[in-house]
């Protein structure tokens, strides 16, 4: 079994459609080095979150291969593949439980310390000190009862406690204010620092930060550069 991964990781000549007579991806190609900031943009229906569901494996590709650590990804154990990557989605998945079970449901071993600690990196601990009962309040099913900016705190919170050092992260389009707009840029940073991450980008601060980024449009990556290069 495999327990950490680096992240590596080696997209080559990757060819993929959710059916056969329709490729999707055509002739991907995409390298990120360990603890790199991959940004992905691109027009709606470009396939950008095609890309990126291929890395964990939630469908496999038709042609070409995807390695992490210098290893195709088909010879890991799916278990173990999943563990080694953290998502963070737009609408994350809330149970109807605790804040403080609703972080840790990405490493149910950890301690409510860790939980608070992880929860302070990503900046989350602000609002949630000031809830009725703090770490323990209730999130009614779907998150009813927090904003979209503070459920992605918390998706943030969980990912940092699981501690995957590779990330897909699907940034939120939906109007979020300041406040929170801003913790969730700290919360991000703290997150990404060290480990591959692979976003969805929407923000301009994402797209200038990432080492690499890629710009997909009809399934082909039409660029590939820096910031500066682009
Ligand atoms: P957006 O910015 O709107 O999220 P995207 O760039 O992430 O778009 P994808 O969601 O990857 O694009 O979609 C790429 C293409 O694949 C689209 O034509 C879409 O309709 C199609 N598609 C996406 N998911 C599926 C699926 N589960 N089954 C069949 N087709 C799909």
């Amino acid at each position: 079994p495999v327990h950490s991964l680096q992240g590596n990781v080696d997209i080559a000549h990757v060819t993929f459609g959710y059916s056969k007579d329709k490729p999707i991806l055509k002739n991907i190609n995409l390298q990120a080095k360990a603890g790199q900031t991959i940004a992905v943009v691109g027009p709606t229906g470009s396939g950008k979150t095609t890309l990126i569901n291929l890395l964990a494996r939630f469908y496999d590709v038709d042609a070409g291969e995807v390695k992490i650590d210098g290893r195709n990804i088909k010879d890991y154990l799916l278990s173990d593949l999943r563990k080694n990557i953290g998502i963070v989605l737009q609408e994350p998945f809330l149970f109807s439980g605790s804040i403080m079970d609703n972080i840790r449901y990405g490493k149910l071993e950890a301690s409510d310390e860790e939980v608070i600690r992880a929860a302070k990196t990503a900046s989350a601990h602000q609002f949630i000190k000031y809830l009725p009962n703090k770490y323990e309040t209730i999130i009614t099913p779907g998150g009813g009862n927090l904003s979209q900016g503070q459920k992605q705190l918390l998706a943030i919170a969980r990912a940092i406690l699981a501690d995957a050092n590779i990330l897909i992260l699907d940034e939120a389009t939906s109007s979020i204010d300041t406040k929170t707009e801003f913790e969730i840029q700290t919360g991000l940073v703290n997150l990404m620092k060290g480990r591959t991450s692979f976003v969805i980008a929407h923000r301009l601060k994402t797209i200038e930060n990432a080492d690499v980024i890629v710009v997909v449009r009809n399934g082909e990556i039409i660029e590939n550069g820096t910031h500066h290069e682009l």
